[in-house]
């Protein structure tokens, strides 16, 4: 019988890019300055994602996959100021309940020590085991979705589609993360251990975008920079406390140099950031690309574009998953940020 925990768990979790998201923004979480992220059969044997980060604090150890469990809360009003990704304490604990899953973890001062921690699928920690390793954290999901067989059989039915998908989850993650050297690897078959796309820890998103596109992209970019305003709907006042600066809104990033006529097709080049974090908006992106549109311009645009907001315009509560963030004022942002363009 399929428990509580385990239905609950597919909320959190609920394709390849929920796993993939959840790991690295761990990573992120925990300070890392590379992250590398490993496929084999395309994500269906195995996703894996180390980093070198803090690693897990020994005295966490029983904690880290129970259920509500998590270090970066501290008190309830830091949840409006919330500099993490993470705050639920629920993606390890759906991974237990959902794939066979494990961590290596060390910390800088027990290296060259690392443990690895194994979990029932409650989230209990099942055993602790030394084994050798290097500061940070591999986290290791093999067979996601083995328990929920439905879902099993739809992701392998579909495993090219996710595949795509969850990489191009990664290249918002790898452009966006300046500082950051990112890698992903795959494994099918006989070709092992394929990197897919690397970027080198650079200063700068452009760099990075460079890196996965490769740099004839950026002989195509123009720079985004946008500050406007918009209005405000009553509920975002009040949840504001009053006259803020809450209607403010800044665009950064690159987006293609419009080009007339015969384009190249560049879909699913297209990454959108609220306050840096990635995330779907595709309320947005109509509207970008009705503008590109009205220009007559033939190709679909390559956009990066982060929208930096107050935290109180816009709910990223409203899915378990966080993937989904709505937009209190999505209407009259549209209409300024089209007018801009
Ligand atoms: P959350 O991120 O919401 O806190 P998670 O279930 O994703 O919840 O993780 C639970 C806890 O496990 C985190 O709060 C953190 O303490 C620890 N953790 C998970 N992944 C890592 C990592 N890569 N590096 C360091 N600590 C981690
Ligand atoms: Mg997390």
């Amino acid at each position: 019988a399929r428990s509580v925990h385990q239905i609950q768990s597919g909320q959190v979790i609920v394709d390849l890019c929920s796993v993939a998201k959840e790991l690295v923004e761990n990573s992120l979480d925990a300070g890392a300055t590379t992250i590398e992220v490993r496929f084999k059969n395309n994500g269906l044997d195995l996703i894996e994602v180390q980093d070198n980060g803090t690693g897990i604090s020994p005295e966490n150890y029983e904690n880290v996959a129970l259920k509500h469990y998590t270090s970066k809360l501290s008190s309830f009003d830091d949840l409006s100021s919330l500099h993490t990704f993470g705050f639920r304490g629920e993606a390890l604990s759906s991974l237990c309940a959902l794939a066979e899953f494990h961590v290596i973890t060390a910390q800088a001062n027990q290296v060259p020590r690392a443990n690895r921690l194994d979990f029932e699928t409650s989230g209990k920690l099942r055993r602790t085991q030394i084994v050798a390793g290097q500061k940070g954290t591999t986290a290791s999901v093999e067979g996601i979705f083995k328990r929920l067989p439905v879902r099993r059989r739809e992701l392998e039915k579909n495993i090219k589609r996710e595949y795509g998908k969850v990489l191009n989850l990664l290249h918002a993650y790898a452009c966006i993360s300046a500082g950051v050297k990112f890698s992903v690897r795959n494994t099918v078959g006989k070709t092992k251990n394929v990197v897919v796309f690397s970027t080198n820890g650079n200063r700068t998103t452009k760099e990075n975008i460079a890196n996965v596109y490769g740099a004839k992209t950026l002989t195509a970019l123009i720079p985004l920079d946008l500050e406007l305003e918009f209005e405000p709907s009553a509920p975002m006042r009040r949840a504001s406390g009053g006259d803020t600066q809450s209607n403010q809104l800044v665009v950064k990033g690159h987006i293609s140099r419009p080009v007339f006529g015969e384009g190249r097709q560049t879909p699913d080049r297209q990454m959108f950031f609220v306050n840096s974090r990635p995330c779907g908006l595709p309320q947005i992106a109509k509207a970008f690309n009705e503008v590109y549109k009205s220009f007559n311009v033939s190709q679909s645009p390559f956009i990066f574009a982060d929208f930096q907001m107050d935290t109180n315009a816009y709910d990223v509560n409203v899915s378990p998953d966080k993937r989904t963030i709505l937009l209190h004022d999505a209407g009259a942002l549209i209409e300024s940020l089209k007018a801009s363009l």
